[in-house]
């Protein structure tokens, strides 16, 4: 079994070590004898988002964000399709924000997204950094960090509710956006290796999108488990 990973922009999108979210969905590949092939996208000519099986776009300041809106913007129709067929895509921050109508810097001018969804960024003074601490119902406890300028606002489906932190917007309590495959979220990090049930998700659908029903056995992941109950209390016990 052979999985594609199609990485957009690596070098521009690759804020807080981003890219480790790719070296752990190619290892809990290999510790199971799947191979993957990540395509690192660094022009979009080199996208081929048919042919991918997990899509990732990492985060990155508002000036990379302002550098790759139109790029991204040429195969919107592409993503969107993907999207909607199910294909496992991981947007981080600055690519989480691509995805909506448009995110609004800090003056007021408005980069547009890729309107594959129907929300909105605002930068507002004052960042949401800090650990954050997340219940999700899919994902059960989810640890991370973040560190964002803007508040995000809609009425999808979240990753998780805040327990401790900032999340979308800082108010409304949730944090990120799962829909079909597709996870988006401000969590840094990075995200993969604190939560590996999370990568396991994305690469066990892309699997069965691709071969039909297949099982993925468990890895011995006691020391991830250790390490994240270890934030996870150190972080709601913080005052
Ligand atoms: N431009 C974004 C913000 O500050 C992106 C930050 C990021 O990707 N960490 O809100």
């Amino acid at each position: 079994m052979q999985l594609t990973i199609n990485h957009f922009f690596p070098k521009k999108l690759n804020l807080y070590a981003d890219r480790g979210n790719i070296i752990t969905l190619q290892k809990r590949c290999e510790w199971r004898g799947i191979t993957s092939k990540v395509v690192e996208v660094h022009t979009i000519e080199d996208a081929n988002v048919a042919e991918a099986d997990i899509l990732i776009i990492g985060g990155g300041s508002d000036r990379e964000q302002s550098l790759v809106t139109d790029e991204l913007t040429k195969i919107q129709s592409e993503l969107k399709a993907a999207i909607e067929d199910g294909v496992s895509c991981l947007a981080i921050c600055g690519g989480y924000q691509f995805l909506g109508d448009y995110y609004q810097l800090p003056d007021g001018n408005k980069l547009p997204g890729l309107q594959l969804f129907d929300f909105y960024t605002i930068s507002k003074p004052g960042r949401l950094t800090g650990n954050i601490l997340l219940n999700s119902g899919k994902f059960g406890k989810v640890v991370g960090f973040e560190n964002h300028g803007g508040r995000t606002y809609h009425s999808y489906r979240p990753l998780g509710e805040v327990v401790k932190g900032q999340g979308n917007n800082g108010e409304d309590g949730k944090e990120g956006i799962h829909y079909k495959n597709l996870v988006g979220t401000y969590l840094h990090g990075p995200l993969l290796p604190k939560n590996p049930q999370i990568a396991d998700c994305l690469i066990s659908n892309a699997l069965e999108r691709k071969y039909g029903n297949v099982k993925l056995f468990r890895l011995d992941d006691h020391l991830e488990s250790i390490a994240k109950n270890r934030i996870w209390e150190r972080e709601a016990n913080r005052q």
